[in-house]
């Protein structure tokens, strides 16, 4: 490894890790709140006065500029809560919160402020404003509408409450499905109970005992440990115990029934959403989620999803018959859920003659690493350099730099892969810094990519699955999305101000490399001999990509619609009704319906804690513009040209304009369904 730059010529903009403390946290909030009210009431005064002139200097520029003043408080404070959930970060977290939603509910309420952009908008120096600073301006106004800036005060205070509750409902969904996970855990004395799971998964058991002193296995319910049962062991009952108390988690079902169940945040928290929504002169809160996003209506994206499910829905039936038959040949009759899973894994090493596990020793994570670099380096001419002696959080940690082609350094970012036990479960990327211009000129933008692999076994380095590969490839591409802008305006820089039904296009854009031949033969070498993987397991490996797509379709599907139609068919006099929903989605969309005791709702984090409500089917939607983006460097034969203008186009332009105009910009054209329906395996053209 090169020798990497000393830190004090780097110029990015840190947190200081090393002395941030969760008891520091609410103080420094406070502070940062105090300085941005004073900044906000002398700037109310100005607006005030008729001499002032509005321009972008006057108004925007100081908004912007306390919007990043808490960011670079609020944004450490925040993600330590997603990485380190222990009581005292929480406790943090949850005083700050509210502060925080009603500071921003201030600004977005604020009538002043709005009446001032209305004014910036109509008056006769906006159109010589650029492209990105007319758009900031326009997308300002809708959030204000959104924010319910025209309401009588009574109900803008009725909205500002419902916000408030809301922040905490959802923070407290998150929480419960975090102590369900770690509350849950069983305790295996011979490895003889573990018969068919693979090496790897039992050692990471093994040493989950070792570390509370005992000897024998541990299984947990965070993701990797889950998936090493469920996929691989032999025993059924087994498999079924793990499935139950994963199916269950934050329930009132299953082993912990009760114990940290969500149902009723659920029902609050649908309850609050509709409420914001009517208030706004919405339906639903469906419409209310759509009104900033690239999808013209809650119509469409049903529509979009039922089309996707008609086109699906045989394949993924054979599929489920391919699973069953093999099952039954094992004697197993009564197919179930937790069958699934394992079942799938031995078809796809009897179909296509190998299985996830066997790949993972060309997956050593330094080589990974390495071959995702070099891919960026050859596609979009930005070098990766690992940057040690950053604090950072956890030893886990590591630090990476990105330059240009001319040398300058244009992003920083940090990779935390390992699951932990207080680790929020599932990958994603947030942002550290966002890029941004201000009087003391461009600050470069950083970004936490945070997964949970599971860790390496004592004596190899990490052998992550191809699975994981998939997941930091996605990391990556939301990076880069945010790393690579080069637009200026704090609020449509990089991911910000990009439709949240697009936001996923770099992201799974870059998954489409895991499954090209050259790209991996560039870096899936054997961690022991350094062996490139075999062409015949290559071959079958790009030929997986339409493996059992139907059901894993299907299934996400299944989770787009409930997601629309719970938002949807909010009823204030019959609550929520999820349970009715889900049945009515899964007789439509489900090949496979799980047992009754299942409670898929009550661990949706993505709807009911984090920013996917009523836009779920943002994965399915925005995957139709990756296939599409994808398939453009195909027809090139992966000239270096379209790496170019995938850059300057969909990784440069941010939200500084439309996704469809940035889409086009690209492609030439808009995005047609035909590269996903390939990519799934599915013939074209026909519908029924
Ligand atoms: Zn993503």
């Amino acid at each position: 490894m090169v020798n990497s730059p000393p830190l004090a010529q780097l110029p990015f903009e840190l947190p200081p890790f090393e002395s941030i403390r969760p008891e520091h946290a609410e103080g420094a909030i406070d502070a940062v709140l105090t300085t941005n009210r004073r900044a906000l009431e002398t700037l109310r005064c100005a607006l005030n006065d008729p001499a002032q002139v509005i321009t972008w200097d006057t108004l925007v520029a100081p908004l912007d500029e306390m919007g990043e003043r808490l960011r670079r408080v609020w944004g450490p404070i925040s993600h330590l809560f997603s990485v380190t959930n222990t009581v005292e970060w929480r406790q943090a977290h949850n005083a700050c919160l509210p502060k925080i939603t009603s500071f921003n509910l201030e600004i977005s309420q604020d009538y002043t402020l709005y009446k001032a952009y209305q004014a910036l908008a109509s008056g006769s120096h906006f159109p010589k404003l650029s492209a990105a600073r007319q758009k900031v301006i326009r997308d300002a106004l809708r959030d204000f509408r959104l924010a319910g800036i025209s309401l009588p005060e009574g109900e803008k205070k009725k909205y500002r409450a419902g916000a408030l509750r809301l922040a905490a409902a959802q923070t407290k969904f998150e929480e419960n499905v975090i102590d369900a996970v770690q509350a849950w855990e069983k305790y295996v004395p011979e490895e003889s109970s573990l018969t068919g799971m693979k090496s790897a998964g039992k050692e990471r058991a093994r040493q989950k005992a070792a570390d509370k002193g005992r000897d024998g296995y541990l299984l947990t319910l965070d993701f990797p440990s889950y998936d090493a049962v469920i996929r691989y062991a032999d025993d059924r009952a087994l498999r079924r115990e793990i499935f139950e108390a994963y199916a269950t988690r934050a329930s009132d079902q299953g082993p912990l029934a009760g114990r940290f169940d969500n149902t009723p945040l659920i029902e609050e928290i649908l309850g609050l959403r509709h409420e914001q929504a009517t208030l706004l002169g919405f339906a639903n809160y469906a419409e209310l989620s759509l009104a900033s996003k690239m999808a013209p209506s809650v119509v469409a994206v049903e529509s979009f999803l039922l089309d996707m499910n008609v086109r699906v829905r045989s394949k993924a039936f054979a599929e489920l018959d391919r699973i069953k038959t093999l099952a039954a040949l094992d004697g197993i009759a009564d197919f179930e859920s937790w069958d699934l899973p394992y079942y799938s894994e031995r078809l796809r090493t009897e179909r296509l003659g190998f299985s996830e596990d066997q790949l993972r020793p060309y997956f050593s994570a330094p080589r990974v690493l390495r071959g995702l670099f070099e891919l960026v380096e050859r596609q979009f001419g930005v070098r990766v350099e690992a940057i040690d002696g950053v604090t950072t959080w956890h030893r886990d940690v590591r630090t990476f730099g990105l330059r240009d082609a001319d040398n300058r350094w244009i992003g920083f970012f940090y990779l935390d892969p390992y699951s932990r036990q207080d680790k929020r479960g599932g990958a994603w990327m947030d942002e550290c810094v966002g890029r941004h211009r201000d009087a003391d000129g461009v600050h470069l933008p950083s970004a936490y990519l945070t997964c949970n692999f599971g860790r390496a076994a004592e004596g190899s380095p990490p052998l992550w699955t191809h699975t994981e590969v998939v997941t930091l490839f996605h990391e990556f591409g939301h990076g880069l999305q945010h790393m690579l802008t080069n637009v200026d305006e704090a609020a449509v820089s990089g991911i910000r101000g990009v439709a949240w039904d697009a936001v996923e296009l770099p992201s799974q854009f870059m998954e489409n490399w895991c499954f090209d031949g050259e790209c991996l033969r560039s870096f899936a070498r054997h961690w022991q001999t350094d062996e490139p993987l075999p062409d015949a397991l290559l071959l079958k490996l790009t030929a997986s990509r339409s493996f059992l797509t139907g059901l894993s379709t299907a299934r996400q599907l299944e989770l787009a619609l409930f997601d629309l139609r719970v938002h949807r068919d909010y009823d204030p006099g019959a609550g929520a009704r999820i349970g009715l929903t889900l049945d009515a989605v899964r007789r439509e969309v489900s090949v496979m319906p799980p047992p009754p005791f299942s409670r898929m709702p009550q661990s949706f984090g993505h709807v009911f804690a984090g920013g996917y409500a009523a836009g779920y089917y943002s994965y399915k939607w925005a995957e139709v513009l990756a296939s599409d983006a994808f398939s453009a460097f195909e027809e090139a034969g992966f000239a270096p040209d379209t790496g170019r203008s995938f850059r300057d186009t969909i990784l440069a332009l941010g939200g500084s304009e439309e996704a469809m105009d940035v889409f086009v910009r690209f492609r030439g054209r808009p995005p047609t369904i035909d590269a996903l329906l390939r990519q799934i395996g599915l013939e074209l053209g026909i519908k029924a």
